[in-house]
């Protein structure tokens, strides 16, 4: 058996770092920073953040246009998406317990914990759902993710 979420349902750093990364472009008021300025201001590898970048525009929440000029910015795709269908975009909908692994566990072929479980990660994602990106930059969020970008 291994536990795939050991505390609770937390976020793998990608699923956050692409939600941030949202965040941060939808409140930019005009402006188009670069994956590297966006990489300072959430304080992460650039590599880290190009990867997610790449990441989110294949998934059409954001342009990135490049050389003088260019910078990224947000889709209108991306502006109303679920919060919801982005985690499970990055988390996947693997289970939370891994009961088939290496050494399954002996109660995998019908085992109800495993039920209630698959139902609790589903509540989960359910609760993400109907919140946009857009709601999540409200006051006080927005004004505080361009505080933090200002910064030098
Ligand atoms: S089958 Fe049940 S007891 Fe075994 S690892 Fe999965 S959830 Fe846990």
């Amino acid at each position: 058996m291994h536990i795939i979420y050991a505390e609770g349902m937390r976020l793998l750093r990608s699923t956050d770092l692409a939600l941030r990364v949202l965040m941060r472009l939808a409140v930019t008021g005009g402006s188009s920073p670069t994956t590297r300025e966006v990489a300072a201001a959430m304080d992460v590898p650039y590599t880290h953040a190009a990867k997610v970048v790449a990441e989110l525009q294949h998934m059409g929440l954001l342009d990135a246009r490049r050389g003088r000029g260019g910078g990224l910015a947000l889709t209108e795709a991306g502006r109303t998406a679920s919060v919801g269908a982005i985690v499970r975009a990055f988390e996947g909908e693997g289970d939370v317990v891994d009961c088939e692994g290496a050494t399954p566990c002996p109660l995998h072929t019908g085992c109800r914990l495993r039920g209630a479980l698959r139902r609790a990660q589903e509540a989960f994602f359910a609760a993400l759902d109907p919140v946009t990106v857009e709601d999540v930059v409200a006051a006080p969020t927005g004004p505080l993710l361009l505080g933090i970008s200002r910064k030098p």
